[in-house]
């Protein structure tokens, strides 16, 4: 399994070209299993999750980021469900509006990470500030081509302090995308979700790939690095990501913490 989770990521300083990745890749699981697998994988990560609870001294901060209708909101649904809410949290990050837009834009993003015994999803994140606002010039190149390094260097900071920083880059094509985008459409239960604008985003599919390419080559780091998840398929993905977190939960093997002396044998009367 490390073998998968190894192929995903993102090794710093490589070029990453989205065109060679498959968005289809199933590892060569099967779905039966795979999705058997993927209660086992949850029910660990509640274990691991309340170990770093009780700990209280580390956190994770896992970042989700992807085109419309690659599944983030799925992903999320999946692999939380079963932890203990008390532990985790989402964080959505949509257009900043009232004091979001009059900071610099990491401050709410600092705002939201995740405090010590926590798991925090971002679903978007900063990294949208060199995504979208690259790809619709909402700013100009000399301020936006800086931020990969203020990236780098807010995730190393998160990192010293205690904070393992994941992020997923959920691959999906651009035919599958083209279909859901289509259900959101066509089932009234989804149609919420879809808006006019996710089609001037589809339209600029080439612009945003050229973008994600460039930031996950930029901001894959040893202490915060992507994964490409291929996203065509929803139950590879949400296995993919579910293993990606347990992965690093295991590698940081949070330990309950000593109870007070005197406690093993007490009988209580
Ligand atoms: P959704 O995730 O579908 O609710 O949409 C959130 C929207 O907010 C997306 O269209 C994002 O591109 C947009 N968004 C998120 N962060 C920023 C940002 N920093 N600047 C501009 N737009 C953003
Ligand atoms: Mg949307």
């Amino acid at each position: 399994m490390e073998s998968v989770i190894d192929r995903m990521r993102v090794a710093p300083g490589d070029r990453v070209r989205l065109g060679s990745i498959a968005t289809d890749d199933t590892f060569g699981w099967e779905k039966k299993a795979a999705l058997r697998d993927l209660e086992k994988i949850k029910a660990r990560l509640d274990l691991l999750q309340h170990r770093m609870f009780a700990e209280d001294r580390r956190s994770v901060l896992l970042v989700l980021q992807a085109m419309d209708a690659a599944g983030k909101d799925g992903t999320i649904r999946s692999i939380l469900s079963g932890l203990n809410p008390a532990g985790v949290s989402v964080a959505p990050f949509g257009v900043p509006g009232g004091p979001e837009a009059e900071h610099d834009y990491l401050w709410r993003v600092h705002a939201q990470a995740p405090s010590k015994g926590r798991i925090v999803v971002f679903n978007r994140s900063h990294y949208e500030d060199v995504l979208v606002v690259r790809v619709k010039a909402l700013a100009p190149k000399r301020v936006w081509a800086r931020r990969y390094e203020h990236i780098r260097e807010f995730e190393d900071l998160l990192s010293d302090e205690g904070t393992t920083v994941v992020k997923c880059f959920l691959h999906v094509s651009k035919e599958v995308q083209r279909e859901r985008l289509q259900e959101r459409i066509d089932d009234p239960e989804k149609r919420w979700k879809f808006r006019h604008g996710d089609l001037d985003d589809r339209a600029l599919w080439p612009a945003y790939t050229r973008a994600y390419a460039e930031a996950l080559s930029l901001t894959s780091t040893p202490h915060a690095p992507w994964y490409v998840v291929p996203a065509d398929r929803n139950w590879v993905r949400n296995v993919a990501v579910a293993r990606i977190l347990l992965h690093h939960l295991e590698r940081l093997d949070p330990q309950l913490p000593d109870p007070e002396e005197g406690i093993e044998g007490l009988v209580v009367e």
